[in-house]
């Protein structure tokens, strides 16, 4: 359905826009192997294999029948997606980066969205390619966002949280016990 293509292509401008200014502040330096080959992957799943179902027929043979129901809530899940990786944003502001690392001015955040889950800016990402799979009515560019992005959240999250214990130590350890990774812990 070209609605559903539309929005996805709106969301990645708006995913754009939205880090942008962070971006430029993100000091760089050279990922690791593994991170490497995680982001390529997140690269090919969420970008290239769907631009290649957009903009040509040659996954033709993977598409399935969509409806205005499955790309309505496509569209509310997305824009739940893209509500909370601008509030993630703008809560981490100067700590964010695309791979693992620490700055020179590293602050821990626990306060606003991160009071509530340690990885709003991931739940946001699961929102967002859970909202791929909705718009995006083909198997392979559809899920393509989910299992790369899968892969990644489940390989990066325990090294991100050790990172993170060896440079805060005990102050993380006890935000750890505050709150749930991408729901909100009860009580
Ligand atoms: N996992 C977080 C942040 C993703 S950006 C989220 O999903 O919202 C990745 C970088 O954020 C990591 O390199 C780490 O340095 C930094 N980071 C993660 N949690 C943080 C926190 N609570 N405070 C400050 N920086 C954090």
């Amino acid at each position: 359905m070209v609605l559903g293509k539309v929005v996805f292509i709106l969301a990645l401008i708006l995913q754009i826009v939205i880090r942008y200014p962070y971006r430029t502040q993100a000091q760089t330096h050279q990922p690791d192997r593994q991170e490497q080959v995680l982001l390529t992957l997140l690269t090919i799943g969420g970008l290239v294999i769907p631009f290649i179902y957009i903009f040509t027929d040659w996954l033709a043979f993977a598409d399935y029948a969509s409806s205005m129901g499955i790309v309505g809530l496509g569209i509310l899940v997305m824009a739940a997606g893209l509500g909370l990786f601008w509030r993630s944003h703008t809560d981490l502001g100067r700590n964010w980066s695309s791979t693992l690392e620490i700055h020179e001015e590293h602050r821990l955040i626990t306060q606003g969205i991160y009071r509530q889950i340690r990885h709003p800016m991931y739940a946001a990402a699961w929102l967002m390619m859970i909202a791929q799979a909705l718009l995006l009515s083909n198997w392979a560019a559809g899920f393509g966002g989910l299992i790369s992005f899968g892969l990644m959240y489940f390989l990066r999250v325990p090294k991100e949280e050790q990172m993170m214990l060896e440079e805060f130590g005990e102050p993380y350890q006890h935000y750890m016990q505050q709150t749930g990774r991408i729901i909100p812990r009860r009580g």
